[in-house]
């Protein structure tokens, strides 16, 4: 049951915004994805689709239906002044998007009154709104708040593991932009890993994706926006092969066959 939640629901195939629960606590990068499916069009059925106005926006971090509230610069804890805002703010219906997102920063840190106002918002959640909770310790919020939230948890061992398959997203995408010849000797070296480590490393590549994404914005690399958003298409249907436990060798095959360039 590790990384899976009470509902039974594992981190990857959450994605989707048909079943896209109002609450979540997640840890890391997978808050902003997350917001990122909230608002998505979802053009050609996948969420975040990475090619939609909405995720362009999102991409940038000036989505109006994209919320962040994190602890004042002055302050040590969320206050209940900033949950009272969002509480205002979350009646009214989205501006751009089907749904709004709201990511609490570092939700460990709203003050017990934070919390209890954050409760009632919980309780009668309009149906527009999805509140994400990033905390790297779920333990410290208040029982009747996490029992409201969906947790998502990554599959995998933080720390060495993320160090290994972060290097992996890493040579990935220098593999990418160098052409066949390293894209399959890296394909090779895929397949001979662990499994939890492989799950890792297709995490970490998908975040790669969305850091690739912002560094073609400011011109300054190689792979094109179409290759990326195509890869993380790659990456996606890779994590659905992995979860029906497709052997690594078929999977990295299957990327490999998809990401290897014409060369003339
Ligand atoms: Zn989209």
């Amino acid at each position: 049951m590790d990384g899976m939640n009470s509902n039974g629901v594992g981190t990857r195939q959450s994605f989707d915004s048909n079943r896209l629960s109002h609450a979540y606590i997640v840890a890391g990068g997978l808050a902003e994805t997350l917001s990122m499916v909230a608002v998505c069009s979802g053009v050609g059925g996948t969420k975040p689709c990475m090619l939609c106005a909405h995720c362009d926006k999102a991409l940038r971090h000036i989505h109006p239906d994209i919320t962040v509230v994190s602890k004042l610069p002055d302050k040590r804890e969320i206050v209940v002044e900033q949950i009272r805002e969002l509480k205002k703010d979350v009646i009214v219906v989205p501006n751009e998007a089907d749904k709004k997102a709201y990511i609490i920063n570092e939700a460990d840190s709203m003050n017990t009154s934070a919390q209890n106002a954050f409760l009632q918002i919980l309780e009668e959640p309009p149906k527009h709104a999805v509140f994400i909770l990033k905390t790297e310790n779920p333990v410290a919020l208040l029982p009747t708040v996490r029992s409201r939230c969906m947790e998502l948890k990554d599959r995998h061992e933080p720390d060495t593991l993320d160090s290994a398959a972060v290097d992996m997203a890493i040579e990935f995408f220098a593999a990418l932009e160098q052409g066949n010849a390293t894209l399959i000797a890296f394909m090779f070296r895929l397949e001979k890993l662990e499994k939890n480590v492989f799950s890792a490393f297709l995490s970490a590549a998908r975040e790669q994706v969305l850091l690739n994404l912002r560094a073609t914005m400011s011109g300054d690399i190689g792979i094109s926006r179409e290759t990326l958003t195509r890869t993380d298409k790659i990456l996606i249907r890779a994590g659905e092969m992995h979860d029906l436990n497709v052997g690594l060798g078929h999977i990295s095959g299957m990327i490999c066959a998809s990401l290897l360039r014409a060369e003339s």
